[in-house]
């Protein structure tokens, strides 16, 4: 059991790359912390230096209010559970979970007792006496998590581990890292590039990019409050509808989202939320309106209760997924098919602008012209420029790092500067896509 404070931690390997900036993070004692990004974002490299195998280039690490920045990794009370579980293959599943406690010279006695209780909490009691290569990869897995049990430390840190396994497994297992946790009681940071796991596992979310924290909190927050277009877009599949808006006013004071050349009007309830309404409305500022694509409905009884959020579109591609299905839609704008001059668009062309999640047994079809109900009330706003919410009061403790900003200002104004840079990031960004 332990507590954790990581207070401006900074990584900065020899080769010059700066992998980790101004990461701080209070983690509780039994908490379920889970690093989550895309590949290269400084997860991992955040774990090793809290597991002490990286060191850390600025900042300070506490483990139970202990600094730790100087103290060996075998002395730090940890246990890592890596991708690659490297067993020993030519011990026992047994003697694999004793070898650490063996290392340590602990009387035969204890390391019995600790193994049997570590293999009865996973599963593991009927293999005791196999070698890895006769075992399946979930329970080579379980093999790897007892050997960090039988240890009994602080904190446990796990760095991608299911990611070796297939699908079916991956969900297994993770409800079963799930169970552990509740059954330790212990303090668990995980890695992953996975959301959905990040999603299902962590009793609190570390959304990283570029060795950045964008924002930290319980998933369904960061699901239902995203601070900004990055976390909107990285947590939930398929991901958020982003449309290009812009937020008008009307003698009535009604205020409106327009897009694509068609208009949907923001509740007060909604409006009410926006942080400086008077930088955003009636001024013609660019913001990006976020829609997730179960907040899009095509029933009758939705649409006929939303008529002010309605949209009009046609349905490219419909993909049925059993418990629910996707529609693939395009809007169709008069503009649109002036340009096209009766011939048929190329299919590069024709990209899909959003996705809707809509009930299984609905009856949409392909190519049909339909409408769509915005669940308005769960809709998002940001500012186009800064990506940041512009919705407040929603209960989120969103964590956007003021150097984070201060970053992208800086970025903004070399690429002002400099255009011929801002055209080779649009190429790269191209190429990473
Ligand atoms: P993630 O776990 O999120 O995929 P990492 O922490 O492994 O990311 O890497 C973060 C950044 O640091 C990447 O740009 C990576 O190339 C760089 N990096 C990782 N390890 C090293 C190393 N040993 N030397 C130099 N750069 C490294």
């Amino acid at each position: 059991m332990a507590s954790l404070l990581l207070k401006d931690i900074y990584k900065v390997y020899p080769s010059g790359v700066t992998a980790v900036t101004d990461f701080t993070l209070d983690i509780e004692d039994k908490e379920f912390i889970v690093f989550v990004g895309p590949s290269g974002c400084g997860k991992s490299t955040t774990l090793r230096m809290i597991a002490g195998l990286e060191e850390i280039s600025d900042g300070e690490l506490y483990i139970d209010g202990k600094l730790v920045n100087n103290v060996q990794p075998k002395d730090r009370d940890i246990a890592m559970v890596f991708q690659n579980y490297a067993l020993y293959p030519h011990m026992t599943v047994y003697d694999n979970m004793a070898f650490g406690l063996k290392l340590r010279k602990k009387p035969k006695a204890e390391i019995d007792e600790k193994v049997k209780e570590a293999a009865r909490i996973l599963g593991l009691e009927p293999y005791l006496t196999r070698k890895p290569k006769a075992l399946s990869g979930g329970q080579r897995q379980r093999v790897a998590l007892g050997r960090a049990i039988v240890r009994e430390p602080k904190v446990f840190l796990l760095d991608e581990p299911l990611s070796n396994l297939d699908a079916k497994l991956r969900a297994q297992m993770r409800t079963e890292i799930t169970k552990l946790h509740h059954r330790l009681a212990t303090t668990f940071i995980y890695v992953t590039h996975d959301q959905v796991e990040a999603m299902t596992m962590g009793t609190r979310i570390v959304v990283m990019k570029d060795g950045y924290i964008q924002q930290v909190d319980a998933p369904q927050m960061l699901y239902d409050y995203p601070a900004n277009l990055f976390v909107a877009g990285f947590i939930g599949t398929p991901q958020m509808n982003f449309f290009d808006a812009v937020l008008i006013k009307d003698a009535d004071g009604k205020v409106y989202v327009e897009f694509e050349g068609r208009k949907v009007l923001l509740p007060k309830a909604k409006s009410d939320k926006i942080i400086n309404p008077e930088e955003y409305l009636n001024t013609g500022k660019p913001v990006v309106f976020g829609v997730r694509p179960e907040d899009l409905h095509d029933e009758e009884s939705f649409i006929n209760n939303s008529k002010d959020t309605v949209i009009d579109v046609r349905v490219d591609v419909v993909e049925k997924l059993g418990a629910e299905t996707l529609l693939y839609c395009v809007f169709n704008n008069k503009e649109d098919e002036d340009e096209q001059d009766g011939k048929v668009k190329s299919l590069v062309e024709n990209v899909t602008q959003l996705i809707a999640k809509v009930d299984s047994r609905t009856t949409t079809q392909r190519d049909q012209n339909i409408n769509l109900a915005i669940d308005i009330m769960h809709s998002h706003l940001f500012d186009k420029e800064t990506e940041l919410t512009i919705l407040d009061g929603e209960g989120t403790k969103a964590y956007v790092p003021v150097k984070e900003l201060e970053r992208r200002a800086k970025e903004a104004e070399e690429l002002a500067l400099h255009p011929e840079l801002a055209e080779k990031k649009a190429k790269k960004a191209k190429k990473n896509k």
